[in-house]
């Protein structure tokens, strides 16, 4: 077998070559250099046969037979241990730490209405709701405020069109209330409302309000200073001190607003407090005769009290909150604090 290359010395090369291949594309890639169909060297041998003198081509052709034989079987094996020694189905790893689950939690304002809810149900209160978009009756009219008066300017409220509004307190639900209810009344409304404020530190377009409403024969404004002291005490805390300071609103008479001794120096002055001790929280008032009449109330049967307070300001003072606008940001590395 002058000239031809020796098949042995071939077969032993190629095979220790797929013993070595490490992973599935160094097996493919020998292969393709043994065995593939252009230009595979076995291939290349396969192709010489037939134009080889009879004499030799037998004995060669037999040879490059066997070789081509014994590397396709020793592909096909080197194959089938690569893969046995390649997990196909990972397991679970039990040591492998979880996936945190993230637990939400309760906005400030939802915490603090939630707290306020209970408390004043606490002293027989019940919760109720209006809409936040209302008409100029249930807005101003039935609560004592004409035309005339400036709260009822076009400019500081957001009119939806003619004669009806965004609300800009909750007491509009102290009306629908009373509209539909005879009393004996002990409600409280929180919700939502809207001015067209400048958004500073202390202000916001749309904040939150806490009305609250007792109406029945016999309630006095003993009663009103009562519940309210008893309010801030279980919100602010049991050393707070009050103080009431007649004030006048439309729709109450007499008036007041009630103060909190500061939270944050006890009473001794601060810049928060502006040196005074006293953090007004709430406007207050006996409910005015005209406000029973005008939802079909007896003024000379029943008597009762009102008052207001924003949400956002009172969870300002308890939880240490300088600017009412973090409130509303939605920055978790606030919210998160709570
Ligand atoms: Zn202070």
């Amino acid at each position: 077998m002058e000239g031809l290359p020796d098949v042995q010395a071939l077969c032993r090369e190629v095979l220790a070559r797929i013993d070595a291949a490490a992973d599935a594309a160094a097996l493919e890639a020998v292969r393709i250099e043994w065995l593939g169909r252009k230009a595979g060297r076995i291939t290349a041998l396969m192709k010489q046969i037939p134009a080889l003198p009879p004499p030799e081509r037998g004995p060669f052709g037999q040879a490059v037979n066997e070789l081509k034989t014994a590397v396709t079987e020793q592909l096909a094996a080197r194959q089938a241990a690569l893969e046995a020694s390649t997990p196909k189905h990972l397991g679970v790893d039990v040591t492998m730490p979880g996936r945190r689950l993230e637990i939400g939690r309760l906005h400030p304002i939802t915490q603090a209405t939630r707290e306020m809810v209970e408390i004043f149900g606490r002293l027989g209160f019940e919760v109720v709701e209006g809409p936040e978009v209302e008409d100029e009756w249930h807005n101003f009219v039935g609560l004592n405020i004409p035309p005339e008066h400036p709260a009822r300017d076009p400019l500081d409220n957001y009119y939806l069109k003619d004669h009806v509004l965004l609300r800009t307190q909750t007491s509009t639900v102290q009306i629908r209330v009373m509209e539909h209810r005879k009393p004996p009344v002990r409600v409280i409304a929180p919700g939502r409302v809207y001015r067209p404020d400048t958004v500073d530190a202390g202000h916001s377009n749309m904040f939150h309000q806490l009305e609250g409403l007792w109406v029945e024969e016999g309630v006095t404004f003993a009663d009103l200073k009562s519940v309210l002291a008893m309010f801030a005490r279980a919100f602010f805390g049991p050393t707070v001190k009050t103080r009431f300071q007649p004030s006048y609103f439309p729709f109450t008479e007499p008036s007041a607003e009630m103060y909190v001794s500061c939270l944050l120096c006890g009473g001794a002055g601060c810049a928060a407090c502006k040196r005074t001790g006293w953090i007004e929280i709430l406007g207050c008032g006996m409910v005015a005769p005209n406000v029973f009449e005008a939802v079909g109330y007896d003024p000379e049967k029943v008597t009762g009290f009102a008052f207001g307070m924003g949400i956002d300001r009172q969870a300002m003072l308890k939880y240490g909150v300088r600017d009412i606008r973090l409130f509303f940001d939605n920055d978790l590395r606030f919210l998160r604090q709570f």
